[in-house]
């Protein structure tokens, strides 16, 4: 057996501070712990506000926040957990003894007794064109995020690239520029500056329309052919409706949180986030909510609220794996578990 497919006790989604305090909390009630992380590193939304000044976390003097994540990370290591980075967790599976197989959206599984979803608003991914049926074109031409993008895909190609106008990835697109035939750009706003970065560098044909939008794709079964843009202020005296052949289209509106196939799971969700008791269960066997997934009545949406909901999560877990086990963990000051690592402190 690879330990890929060891069964944990306890798998964590999620590296904000909820899912690394249940981490440590994991350990302290004895469970082996696995914590998965979409980005490639841990502090969800603190990484936002690394440089801010945190004032509200009970017993921590005001702090960086970026020092505030190095000692959750810090803290979360204390019993050595498995710590994944870089995988989106996307589909749940039941197997007949009960445990759970989550799978990545890479296809990595890894199998696991309990489960605690500390996924906050959910993983960063590309906020996608609002138009039907777009999706099944992005296994052939339709591509988000400049920045993913290979260079070389583009050479020689005609290339509509729609841009939110505000997202920094222009450097990126000057390379892809460099080697396209011809780019047009459309944006709600700010597409001309871009077109004028674009332009001057050496390569593509640029020309830049704003307020335009994308308002059809228009296809052969999995490609892109052209495209209808259209004028949104209605304004000039020319057309309002331009079809434009092109061989690839490019979208780089930025990202936005989303919870994505976890949405499919199962879950309640009577607002924006997911159902939990006042012990973070939530309907479906085995699984527990922590941090700002959760939504309950007296839900603190801070940082001690995320710290308080990955402790009961974790206690939910152990009663859920073992009914006998006492409802919460020993305190830290009595607990054996600490005699050593006291010592070593010279505490
Ligand atoms: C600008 C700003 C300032 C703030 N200031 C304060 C403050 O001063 N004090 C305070 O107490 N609180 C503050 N907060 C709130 C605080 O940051 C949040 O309450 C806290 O981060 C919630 O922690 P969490 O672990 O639940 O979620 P998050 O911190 O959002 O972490 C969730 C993690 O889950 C990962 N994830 C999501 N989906 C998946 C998936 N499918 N697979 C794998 N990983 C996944 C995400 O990538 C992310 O890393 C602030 C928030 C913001 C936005």
């Amino acid at each position: 057996m690879t330990d890929r497919m060891k069964t944990y006790d306890l798998t964590i989604v999620g590296g904000g501070p909820a899912g690394l305090y249940a981490a440590f909390y994991g350990g302290l009630r004895e469970m082996s712990v696995k914590l998965i992380e979409a980005r490639g590193e841990l502090g969800g939304r603190l990484l936002s506000y690394a440089e801010k000044i945190v004032w509200d976390v009970g017993g921590v003097p005001p702090i960086r926040c970026s020092a505030l994540v190095e000692n959750l990370i810090r803290q979360a290591r204390t019993f050595e957990p498995t710590i994944v980075l870089g995988q989106r967790v996307a589909q749940l599976e039941r197997r007949g003894d009960g445990t759970m197989v989550i799978v990545s959206a890479c296809g990595q599984r890894h199998a696991t007794r309990a489960l605690i979803l500390a996924v906050g608003h959910g993983a960063p991914g590309p906020v996608r064109l609002d138009l039907e049926g777009a999706e099944r074109y992005e296994a052939a031409n339709l591509h988000y995020a400049s920045a993913a993008i290979e260079p070389e895909r583009l050479r020689g190609k005609r290339v509509l690239l729609s841009s939110s106008g505000t997202t920094s990835s222009s450097v990126r697109l000057e390379e892809l520029a460099a080697v396209a035939s011809r780019i047009i750009v459309v944006s709600r706003s700010g597409g001309e500056q871009l077109g004028r970065t674009l332009a001057a560098s050496p390569g593509a044909l640029v020309e830049a329309r704003a307020p335009y939008a994308i308002e059809r794709l228009h296809g052969a079964g999995e490609r892109i052919e052209a495209a209808t843009i259209r004028r949104l202020d209605g304004g000039g005296f020319g057309e309002r409706r331009e079809r434009i052949e092109v061989d690839e289209v490019v979208v780089d509106h930025g990202t936005r949180s989303e919870y994505g196939p976890l949405s499919a799971w199962g879950l309640e969700k009577s607002a924006w986030n997911f159902d939990a008791d006042a012990r973070l269960a939530t309907r479906l066997p085995g699984i527990f909510l922590a941090g700002d997934a959760a939504n309950f009545p007296s839900k603190l949406h801070l940082i001690a609220g995320a710290l308080s909901d990955a402790a009961l999560a974790v206690n939910g877990a152990k009663k859920y794996l073992d009914p006998a086990a006492s409802r919460s963990a020993p305190m830290s000051t009595g607990s054996p578990l600490f005699a050593g690592r006291n010592r070593a402190l010279e505490l």
